[in-house]
């Protein structure tokens, strides 16, 4: 059988595409949903896709084409004239393509777009005769050459230019030289004769900086964008992007060439960006933005600030201007009913972008919207309420880290009422943020590395400054949409964000913004009300976020409690946290810590005495000081969890980690506590230990020292005992950290049922409570068969157990674990997600052999990993009990483990 060639070009056009929706990977998102649109018989201007497999091979090749490529393109490109009606290249009837990236997942504006492509001195007098429109021929043309040079003559080829020195500045400062000459106001002002000159003007600046003509034949024009989009997937912003969204390098980028459609041929043409419901709040309601007589590129970079799609949209700020459903009805029905079609389709909310030229409706992109974390939750549940997609679709739909933004906070609306307001902005990421100005991406991320709250400030919404961007605890453009590439990726992240804050006057070499009549400078601090779109000068008070108050995180949330198995707990050692974590449904205390309890500056003072008797008599003296301390903190966590289990684990740090270390504080200590200098400094060498995380901690404090285990234990028992003489139910549940040999826990706990015996029988009361261990060594998980003898439950330590598998110290990884990220060593730094392979095996072995003797043996985990949502579905995965985290983490924790659920299901 002969082998099938390869196949390196998709065409899509005329109701019939090769390609559809599911072929992503190879086509990239954007080839994927033409050719779906295609097939679906909705407009869309006829074209072929190039795979993401000639990306590889391009990169693979050093930049060489597979020899086919050539041919297939040839036959795909004749097969759009065909169906266009025109000829590439045509001096009488000139097609004219688009040549454009897409990556299997979006990445906004990362990548390259060249337009126009096909416009020389051959065909434009042709185009001119057929459209009668001279000015947009040469409208379009200084398009394609602002966007050629800069693209493929000057970023394909690696030429770095400084910040706004670049070709395509310098062709708009050339064009800004014309407007301010003539006193334009718009682009649109510009007559056919300035066009003109400008683009002969454009040629010299071209030749002149980059040393090189501007192309004047078509097929060098096609070719050289086909490899500046290939170019651009390693390009500096596109690489940076991919890191920051964890998008593999090895992907690609697929290319496509589509013939272009005019949105700039006059008043019954227009173009325009839409999403089937509101990105930034979620709403049902089709909102977009469109602006007449210009190109696709002009909304979304934010040159011309973009009218709302309809009059449901109009804000305040937009009242004013024309929508599409006021300008051109017959158009917005049709759009209307193809963006419908296209929803339920996809089932998911679309982010569209469309073209309309001579009064004629073309799609040119579908693809699912980014949005930020309170709209992916009201989608999510509105779409499920309605049946359009189900509960479990639903809960897969919203990202764990998304629950994050609703818990973020907001600017206090009465400190906003008497704040300076500097100006307005439109709202494109919801949110209070404040932080001090910073002018470059560079600054912000310098600025953030050194632990300050900046607040970036750009004129318009370049992609290239993703890093700072991140970095930055908002972002503000004085220029720019609400789908300006700015707005779009700040909301992939629910980043506060405001834009088109047109009152900003950035001067930028002087890094000062004026505004109303005031000056700001670098440093200065503002805040911004993201969801109203207002800047403030100086700082506000910030209001923590309340989900309670949010129906359809509630709703949501409610259906992963019905379908999750795994129960949720909280990390918490002071009754305010407990509180709080409650109230975000935490079902217990996973881990409540008992030595931060020891260093309030009420008990410190007994602590450090205790360290420092040299008898039993002496530290039980210093623990009697303790004791009511102790049993206080405990009182108060029992009684904000009201019946539910609370895990207490006994003392677990180094007891030097109590004493200070320097000479100073020594000194200060000394005159305090009546000791001399030389005794505590003395005491503090004998406690010196070469290896504090592997020395004399958890419960070999126990073991050496046990009348601190038992004070702790008496505290916990006589807290329990009183509240249950007040009818106050109380589940305490006792945990001995550190355990590596079951001998170990054997004697804790005998510790813990002696007292608790002694404790009950005084009170007259009978308290249930457990004993359990951490299981955080990987001694402890090997032997769990003998551990598991002795204990009621365990709780995975996967903070040290880490530590200890992996032989990382926790308080060094920092120095190297960073770098083993970023260079690809490890894909992620095991103290955030369980590394399931190493440690996980471990937590395997531990939870089948405890089982083993022990049938049902209650297991949890209270590691920072317990609020990580990979390490969440891990858990699910080994059967453990429940998983606890941090108050602020636990909504997360649900949602993550309804996910678990369901894709278990699934498999
Ligand atoms: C752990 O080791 O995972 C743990 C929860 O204990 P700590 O972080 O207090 O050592
Ligand atoms: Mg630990």
């Amino acid at each position: 059988m002969a082998m099938r060639a390869n196949k390196y070009v998709y065409f899509f056009g005329d109701g019939k595409a090769d390609g559809k929706a599911d072929m992503k990977n190879l086509l990239g998102g954007k080839g994927a949903n033409l050719a779906e649109m295609t097939n679906l018989k909705i407009p869309v201007p006829a074209g072929f896709t190039i795979t993401t497999g000639v990306c590889t091979l391009y990169y693979k090749n050093n930049g060489k084409y597979p020899k086919e490529l050539k041919s297939q393109v040839e036959k795909a490109l004749a097969r759009v004239e065909k169906i266009m009606g025109k000829k590439f290249g045509d001096p009488v009837n000139p097609l004219l393509v688009s040549v454009r990236s897409g990556a299997r997942s979006s990445m906004p504006g990362m990548m390259e777009t060249v337009l126009n492509v096909g416009l020389t001195t051959k065909t434009i007098p042709g185009l001119v005769k057929k459209t009668n429109n001279e000015r947009f021929v040469y409208d379009a043309y200084r398009r394609l050459m602002m966007m050629y040079s800069d693209v493929v003559m000057e970023k394909a080829a690696g030429i770095e230019s400084e910040d706004g020195e670049g070709i395509r500045q310098k062709l708009e400062h050339a064009m800004e030289r014309v407007k301010r000459a003539k006193g334009y106001k718009s682009d649109t002002d510009l007559t056919v004769d300035d066009l003109k000159r400008l683009s002969n003007e454009f040629k010299e600046i071209i030749k002149n900086t980059l040393k090189k003509d501007f192309p004047d034949d078509p097929q060098e024009q096609l070719w050289g964008g086909i490899s500046a989009v290939f170019q651009s997937w390693m390009g500096k912003r596109a690489v940076s992007y991919r890191k920051i969204e964890k998008i593999p390098g090895d992907w690609g980028t697929a290319v496509n060439v589509q013939a272009m459609v005019f949105g700039n041929t006059g008043n019954e043409s227009a173009t325009g960006v839409a999403f089937t419901r509101n990105p930034a709040t979620g709403e049902d309601m089709f909102f977009g933005e469109w602006l007449p007589n210009a190109q696709g590129e002009d909304v979304v970079a934010g040159i011309r600030t973009p009218n709302p799609v309809n009059k449901a949209g109009k804000t305040d700020d937009t009242r004013h201007l024309p929508s599409l459903e006021e300008a051109m009805p017959g158009v917005y029905k049709q759009l209307f009913a193809i963006e419908k079609r296209l929803e339920r389709h996809y089932k998911d909310m679309q982010d569209i972008e469309f073209t309309i030229e001579g009064g004629r409706l073309w799609m040119l992109q579908t693809r699912v919207g980014k949005r930020n974390g309170q709209a992916a939750i009201r989608m999510a549940v509105e779409m499920g309420k309605t049946k359009l997609i189900t509960k479990e679709m639903a809960l897969l739909r919203v990202k764990p880290e998304q629950i994050d933004e609703l818990l973020h906070p907001s600017v206090d609306p009465t400190a906003e009422k008497h704040a300076v307001e500097l100006a307005k902005g439109l709202p494109a990421g919801p949110g209070g943020a404040l932080g001090k100005v910073v002018f470059t991406a560079d600054d912000a991320e310098a600025w953030a590395k050194n632990g300050e709250k900046v607040i970036l400030v750009r004129n318009e919404t370049s992609p290239e400054d993703v890093h700072g961007m991140h970095a930055a605890q908002a972002i503000l453009t004085a220029k720019g949409g609400m789908t300006s590439h700015a707005a779009l990726v700040a909301r992939g992240w629910g980043k506060c964000c405001i834009v088109g804050c047109s009152a900003l006057r950035i001067e930028l070499p002087k890094k000062e913004i004026h505004v109303n009549g005031k000056i700001l400078r670098e440093g200065d601090w503002i805040t911004l009300n993201g969801t109203k779109g207002r800047v403030y000068e100086g700082k506000l008070s910030l209001l923590a976020a309340n989900p309670e108050e949010n129906p359809w995180y509630k709703e949501l949330m409610k259906w992963a409690d019905q379908l999750r198995t795994l129960k949720v707990r909280t990390n918490a050692d002071a009754p305010n946290d407990a509180t709080i974590a409650r109230k975000f449904g935490a079902e217990g205390i996973g881990l409540c810590r008992t030595e931060h309890m020891f260093f309030g500056p009420d008990r410190i003072k007994a602590v450090r005495e205790m360290i420092l008797s040299e008898t039993v008599e002496g530290r039980k003296k210093a623990l009697a000081k303790l004791l009511p301390f102790q049993k206080e903190d405990f009182l108060g966590i029992f009684r904000a969890m009201n019946g539910l289990p609370v895990t207490i684990r006994l003392l677990d740090p180094p007891l030097h980690e109590f004493l200070p270390h320097t000479d100073q504080e020594l000194m200060e200590l000394s005159a305090e506590m009546g000791v001399s200098f030389e005794e505590l400094n003395a005491k503090n060498r004998s406690l010196h230990e070469f290896n504090p995380m592997l020395g004399q901690r958890g419960c070999r404090l126990g073991v050496t020292f046990p009348e601190i285990y038992e004070m702790q234990v008496q505290a916990i028992m006589e807290a329990a005992c009183e509240l249950s003489k007040l009818k106050v139910k109380v589940v305490p549940e006792i945990m001995i950290p550190l355990v590596g040999h079951v001998h170990e826990l054997e004697r804790m706990r005998a510790i813990v049922v002696s007292i608790a015996a002694e404790v009950q029988k005084r009170y007259g009361r009978k308290v249930p409570y457990t004993v359990g261990t951490m299981i955080e060594l990987p001694r402890a998980c090997v032997t769990s068969d003998e551990i598991a003898t002795q204990a009621d439950f365990y709780s995975f330590g996967t903070n040290d157990l880490t530590q200890t598998v992996y032989g990382l110290s926790r308080d060094d990884a920092g120095r190297f674990l960073p770098f083993y990220v970023e260079s690809g060593i490890l894909k992620e730094d095991p103290f955030i997600s369980i590394d399931t392979k190493g440690v996980g095996a471990f937590m395997r072995i531990a939870v089948e052999k405890g089982r083993k003797v022990k049938k049902g043996l209650k297991m949890g985990i209270c590691g920072e990993h317990g609020g990580d949502p990979k390490s969440v579905e891990f858990c699910h995965e080994i059967e453990l009990d429940y998983v606890s985290c941090s108050p602020f983490r636990v909504p997360i924790a649900r949602l993550a483990a309804a996910q678990a659920a369901i894709k278990e299901k699934k498999k």
